[in-house]
């Protein structure tokens, strides 16, 4: 997972379910409102009821509320097979369906909706009014019209965010010292990715070890809606303590960086894939199968599935990207030091990527083939310092770039709050055990 990705857990599809809370209200309020209006009208002529009337101002209001049109909102996920069209066709005519779909083009391309994502159609009095369909967690589609016209643009999906702490101890692995404190797996994922640079999550866990974080808590109409951005975490692995305080320096990617601003990231990913094994490893004598001869293997060879997403392990621009007989489909990497990674023998590139692109770890450019001289599908992965070939495997690898001296004063304002309140919750949950009697600690995670 990305760093800078946002998490989202799985979301609640409400299958055809046709709300209509207002609808019974509004019945009821109609016949109050009537009776009323009678009571004045028999009332009416006298003096002492004009008075009457008078003293009662709650009625007008609430006759003005009268005109006020039913609202129905159909609430459902996109079918599978299904189109926008086919959601649209009860309620635009094929002329206005095909002109918004032109339309949509620059906006949002109809061919890009996924099945099992949201929408809704919302209609006063049954007349429709607008269609929104959430593109991801971050946007909608709104499609709305009036008397005079039809609407279509992106919009942001708001969210009520907050910054909440939480914290956990681990008895047998993160994910269920995550669970244990009734939050999500999604949490455990990104915050075993913060920390993954400096801890095993497999085989460095013990009993005790524990983390905590500050992190966004996203809500929608009162309902939890996932995690947003995490803005600092702090993990205690076998006694040693790791902080991680969210931060983008310039127009660097978002990283993490320890309370003295150095990266919390290396320079480089293990594998720049996630492969079934290694079938070639790194020599510099080797026998050829297709060349027939003996020839030096500076790389090491990973096997995967065709296809299988290839990243670049570190940040960086491309600086060969093409085809030779020899490499087939290949990439090189420059990364800062002098380091360059290359990946070779690709069904294709990553779209948009040409030389001098700017890539960032992490970040896919290719997918993984036989092109070229390979007697299979696998990636034959690279690395060179200054020219000469490095076994990746055997690299001690550098942190990636601290935060820059320009942006060093900045990012110091911005982490001293979080660390002093990631301070803050050690220290309380530390006074708390040593007051708290052990019998009377019932609930587990936030109060241990
Ligand atoms: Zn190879």
């Amino acid at each position: 997972m990305n760093l800078n990705q946002d998490l989202q857990p799985p979301r609640n599809s409400d299958n055809g379910e046709i709300s209509k809370p207002k609808l019974g209200k509004w019945l009821v309020l109609l016949g109050m409102v009537v009776a009323i209006g009678v009571g004045i009208l028999l009332l009416g002529g006298g003096a002492s009821s004009i008075l009457e009337a008078r003293e009662k101002p709650v009625v007008i209001a609430e006759l003005k509320m009268l005109p006020d049109p039913v609202c129905e909102e159909l609430k459902n996920v996109v079918p599978s097979g299904s189109s926008i069209t086919a959601l649209l066709n009860d309620h635009f005519t094929n002329q206005e369906i095909h002109n918004l779909n032109l339309r949509s083009k620059s906006i949002f391309p109809f061919t890009k909706i996924c099945a099992g994502h949201p929408y809704r159609i919302i209609s006063y009095d049954g007349e429709f009014n607008s269609f929104i369909y959430e593109i991801d967690a971050d946007e909608q589609l709104v499609i709305s019209r009036d008397v005079e016209q039809i609407y279509m643009e992106r919009q942001p999906i708001v969210y009520d965010v907050q910054a909440a702490t939480v914290q956990g101890t681990i008895t047998t692995s993160l994910f269920d010292a995550v669970n244990e404190i009734g939050e999500q797996p999604n949490l455990a994922y990104a915050l075993a990715d913060i920390f993954a640079w400096d801890v095993n999550f497999i085989l460095d866990i013990r009993k005790g070890d524990s983390f905590l974080a500050i992190v966004e808590k996203r809500f929608r109409e009162g309902q939890f809606a996932g995690y947003g951005k995490i803005l600092a975490a702090e993990f205690v692995n076998q006694k040693k303590v790791f902080k991680a305080i969210r931060f983008k320096d310039g127009d660097q990617v978002v990283s993490f960086y320890n309370e003295k601003g150095e990266n919390v990231r290396k320079a480089f990913l293990k594998a720049p894939l996630a492969f079934k094994r290694i079938s070639s490893g790194f020599t510099m004598n080797r026998f050829h199968p297709i060349l027939k001869s003996w020839k030096a293997h500076p790389a090491i060879d990973y096997v995967a599935p065709v296809g299988t997403p290839i990243k670049t392990v570190g940040d960086g621009r491309i600086y060969r990207i093409g085809f030779t007989k020899g490499n087939g489909n290949f990439i090189e990497v420059r990364h800062s030091n002098g380091y360059a990674s290359l990946y070779l023998h690709m069904k294709g590139f990553a779209r948009g990527l040409k030389k001098g692109s700017r890539v960032n770890q992490g970040q896919v450019i290719g997918y993984l083939g036989g092109t070229g001289m390979a007697t299979g599908p696998h990636l034959c992965f690279r690395m060179r310092l200054n020219g000469a070939p490095v076994n990746p495997t055997k690299l001690k690898i550098p942190a990636a770039k601290s935060v820059s001296k320009e942006h060093l004063t900045e990012y110091q304002r911005i982490a001293a709050p979080f660390l002093a309140k990631l301070e803050e919750t050690r220290s309380n949950t530390k006074i708390a055990k040593l007051t708290v009697p052990e019998a009377s600690v019932v609930s587990k995670g936030l109060n241990r």
